[in-house]
């Protein structure tokens, strides 16, 4: 049996769910398809795995869709400082003191309240669903996949594994890096792996839950620590971290045999000493890196979004900032699209979409690519300038602050070449 909609939604991540809330408030009837059961949260158990630096730009867009509020409920985690420093040991160190190659970003001198927050993806994800099911024109369907689709010149009919077909004007794909819609809609992507890999760690530590998030420089990649919420009666004192290490595939490899204990040890010992004391390892989880991105984010009765439309380095935490970039530029181009009587999927919005959406992606990504690449070398003159322009961002104030506005989503759009450093 086909059941009809205006617009159907593949894959309820976070920027999936969010993109169907907002087109179901504005009267659109939406289907939101996930392959995966519909996300829950307990906060009786430890952390998701999965975390996220959310900016004050998405903070707006959650509070605009309504669902902020459930987040903070939730549980979230403010950060009001970001530091930044070289961790790299070369002869020429010795020439550089190590506060000189430090930044620290703060919200006071950036006029900003906090800098983000951190949440977890299942606590964003789940405040969508609800919001999204709170709309009599949202439909949400969990545990069934999409599978086929015949992209028509009249209506698009998406299958699903049961065998349901689902028809609507438009398609959105939001389902992730791996995009099935993607391929079936036959976008091809350019797509660069990144020598190095990520491990996300959960753990506890013993201290209060702080403001700063951090994050040092290796040559073998960036070490960082993200604050997350207090653990709870059961470990009073203590609080639960996410810690990201950057490294070759094969030193994660070896990582991911040591038990529990044996990589607490290693951690102590591999991160900067500004590490508070560990006291508990509970989940790791290790992650390709690549860059990727569609050669088109349109095709007939497809339209993409998030990292189904682009993936970038995450060790600036952007991606779901972007993804929800995207999220709210779509609606607005289908809002348009209906204001003018056109049809849902007429290749004039979407190419609107794809103009305003691609050249801001395609920034982050290079700007992601920029640190990346400085950072991720042991070459003497490379490590210099990489010192001294950490310590030239701290003599400049204003062109860092302009910097750090854009790399961390205060600002949407990077600072004019005057103000680079
Ligand atoms: C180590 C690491 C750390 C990161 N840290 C940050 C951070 O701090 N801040 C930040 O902004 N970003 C971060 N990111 C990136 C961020 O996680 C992603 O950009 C974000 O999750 C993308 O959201 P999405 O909704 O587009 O896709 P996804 O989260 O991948 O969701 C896709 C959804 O589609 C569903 N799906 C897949 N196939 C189908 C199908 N055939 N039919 C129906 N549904 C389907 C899946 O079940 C899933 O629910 C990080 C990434 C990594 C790897």
């Amino acid at each position: 049996m086909t059941h009809a909609f205006d617009i159907v939604v593949a894959g309820g991540g976070m920027v999936g769910a969010a993109v169907a809330t907002g087109l179901g408030q504005s009267g659109f009837r939406v289907a939101l398809v996930d392959k995966a059961g519909a996300p829950t949260f307990d906060p009786a158990t430890p952390p998701d795995i999965r975390v996220s630096a959310l900016s004050a730009g998405s903070e707006r867009y959650l509070q605009q869709l309504g669902a902020w509020s459930a987040i903070l409920a939730m549980g979230t985690t403010v950060y009001r400082r970001l530091a930044v420093w070289d961790q790299a040991t070369h002869p020429l160190s010795k020439l550089i003191p190590r506060r000189l190659g430090e930044v620290v970003f703060d919200a006071a001198s950036l006029s900003a309240p906090h800098l983000g927050h951190i949440v977890e993806n299942r606590v964003t994800q789940q405040a969508l669903w609800q919001c999204a099911n709170e709309q009599p024109t949202v439909t949400t369907l969990s545990g069934n996949g999409v599978i086929a689709l015949n992209n028509g010149p009249e209506q698009a009919i998406v299958t699903l594994e049961d065998g349901s077909e689902l028809s609507c004007q438009l398609v959105i794909g939001a389902d992730g890096a791996q995009s099935r819609l993607r391929e079936l809609a036959g976008i091809g992507i350019s797509r660069d792996q990144y020598a190095q890999q990520a491990m996300v760690i959960s753990v506890r530590y013993r201290g209060p839950v702080e403001d700063i998030t951090w994050q040092g420089f290796h040559p073998s990649g960036p070490r960082a620590f993200l604050p997350l919420h207090s653990a709870g009666d059961g470990y009073p004192g203590e609080s639960w971290a996410s810690l990201v290490w950057y490294d070759s595939p094969t030193e994660l490899a070896r990582l991911k045999q040591l038990d529990k204990d044996a990589l607490l040890r290693e951690i102590q010992t591999q991160f900067p000493e500004d590490l508070p004391t560990l006291t508990h390892v509970e989940a790791r989880a290790s992650f390709p890196i690549a860059r990727q991105h569609a050669h088109h984010y349109h095709h007939g009765r497809v339209v993409l979004i998030g990292d189904a439309a682009h993936t970038i380095n995450p060790l600036a935490g952007q991606g779901v900032n972007l993804g929800f970039q995207d999220a709210a530029c779509l609606q607005s181009m289908i809002r348009e699209a209906q204001r003018a009587g056109s049809d849902l999927a007429d290749a004039q919005w979407l190419a609107r979409y794809e103009q305003q959406r691609r050249p801001a992606n395609r920034r982050m990504m290079l700007a992601m690519d920029a640190f990346y690449h400085l950072f991720s070398n042991r070459i003497p003159p490379v490590h210099l300038l990489r010192n001294l322009g950490l310590g030239a961002a701290r003599a400049l104030p204003f062109a860092r602050n302009q910097v750090a506005r854009y790399a961390m989503g205060l600002d949407e759009k990077p600072p004019s070449r005057s103000h680079h450093v």
